[in-house]
Order: C-alpha cells, then sequence, then structure tokens
C-alpha cells in the first residue's frame, strides 16, 4: 500500500512560514489579549456538540443542543430515542437525517468502549492515539477531534476551523492548496503546544473581525506586515 504523505512533505517554505508564528501571535495578543484555557462543556457535550455543528453556525448548534437537553434525560435516552423523533429535535442544526444516526452511532461506540457516556478516557491516551480513536467514529475528522481535544482537555491539538483555515492561507502559515484537514498537523508544527488554545481563539477573532471571507480589512490589520495576502495586494490596499 502507498506511503500516506506527511502533510508537513507538502508545505514549500516552511521554515519562512513558521517564522511567521511570533510576529503574528504578538500582534494578536495585543489585540485580544492572554487567554487561558477554561472548560466549557465536558468531552461528551463539546463532542455531540461538535456534531451537530456541521455546516450549520453555532447558533443553529446550540439551538439543536439545548433542544437535545430539554427533550431527553440523558445520552442514554438519546441513544435510544426513536430516530424520526430525534430527527426531528436535532432539525435546527440542519441536515438532521444524517446527524442524527451519527449521534446515536457515536453514543453506542462510546458506551461500548467506556460502558458510560464518557469520553474522559481519552485523557489516558496518548494525543495521537485519541486523535485516531475520535477520527475512527463515523463523521468525525480531524477537526472535530482536535476541537474535543483541545476544549474539553486542554490538550495539544490545534483545530482548524472555516475563520482559521482562511486567515492562515492568506496570512501564509500554510499553502493555498493545501486541504484543511492537512493544515492541522502544519499548525501544530507552527505553533508551541501550550499556546494553541490561545492562537486557536486568536485567529478565529480575526477572522471574524477583521479578515472577513469576502471582504477583508486589510487596512486595519494588526498583522499585515506579516500577511502574504496583503503584500500581493499591497497596491490594491
Ligand atoms: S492583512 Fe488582510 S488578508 Fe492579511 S490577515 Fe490582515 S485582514 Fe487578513
Amino acid at each position: 500500500m502507498a506511503r500516506r504523505k506527511d502533510p508537513l512533505e507538502k508545505v514549500d517554505n516552511f521554515a519562512a512560514r513558521k517564522a511567521k508564528y511570533l510576529p503574528v501571535a504578538a500582534a494578536l495578543s495585543k489585540v485580544y489579549g492572554s487567554l487561558d484555557w477554561s472548560r466549557q462543556q465536558d468531552g461528551m457535550d463539546e463532542l455531540i456538540s461538535c456534531i451537530l455543528s456541521q455546516s450549520t453556525n453555532d447558533v443553529n448548534r446550540d439551538r439543536a443542543f439545548a433542544r437535545l437537553q430539554t427533550m431527553y434525560a440523558d445520552w442514554e435516552a438519546v441513544r435510544f430515542a426513536e430516530l424520526d423523533e430525534l430527527i426531528d429535535v436535532i432539525r435546527p442544526a440542519g441536515l438532521a437525517n444524517q446527524k442524527a444516526p451519527r449521534i446515536q452511532n457515536v453514543l453506542a461506540v462510546v458506551f461500548e468502549r467506556a460502558g458510560e457516556y464518557s469520553i474522559d478516557f481519552l485523557n489516558d491516551l496518548s494525543i495521537e492515539d485519541a486523535k485516531a480513536w475520535l477520527c475512527s467514529l463515523r463523521g468525525v475528522g480531524p477537526k472535530t477531534a482536535a476541537i474535543v481535544l483541545c476544549f474539553a482537555y486542554n490538550r495539544p491539538a490545534f483545530p482548524v476551523d472555516t475563520h482559521i483555515y482562511r486567515v492562515c492561507k492568506r496570512i501564509g502559515f500554510i499553502p493555498e492548496k493545501l486541504s484543511a484537514d492537512d493544515a492541522h498537523p502544519v499548525m501544530e508544527a507552527i505553533a508551541p503546544p501550550d499556546l494553541y488554545y490561545q492562537f486557536h481563539i486568536h485567529l478565529i477573532q480575526h477572522g471574524r473581525d477583521t479578515c472577513h471571507a469576502r471582504k477583508p480589512a486589510c487596512e486595519r490589520c494588526a498583522v499585515h506586515k506579516h500577511c502574504d495576502y496583503y503584500a500581493a495586494n499591497a497596491n490594491a490596499n
């Protein structure tokens, strides 16, 4: 079987890309301040919430998650709920026909592995094994695995969502053609593990506030000096 190429091997000028980290992180810290990790949800809630969030926004995800909590006493009840009913409950998140069976499958696999509806056993696994286990679940990929590990367990995994993917390509941390899945190990090689959480949040914030998808506000951007997109479009800026 052909060896899967290491994503880092697909990255040209890696040293120059990595060298952007310090000035960009410092500039973003000045704007957004330093952040300590704090857990918002336990691992199981984070995992189900991530599945609900696929291809939708945070508001719809939260509405669907709140409906789950209102309708069912616990994860056992969600696992054994009538599928049609569950589809209806999580409909605000969209793609409910796919997400409902996905959630029930995940709950069954978790229970089989842990004997409870908890994924805290991930804390006992190496980071690579924890990622691999999460990615073995149907409908779970590198982004969801990294969000769960980073947010619920403060483990060294760097989630690349759509904001981060866009901003990192523009700045030049990652090449234009690298896939979002492959961007995860590259960003993990660029930022220091103990600062993944803070850097992740800062990049999302920057994508929302300044580096907008359609029209980035480069004229007031704190990191423009280090941005490849800005340099390439300097005359237009
Ligand atoms: S200079 Fe423009 S493209 Fe570059 S990070 Fe800032 S807002 Fe985004």
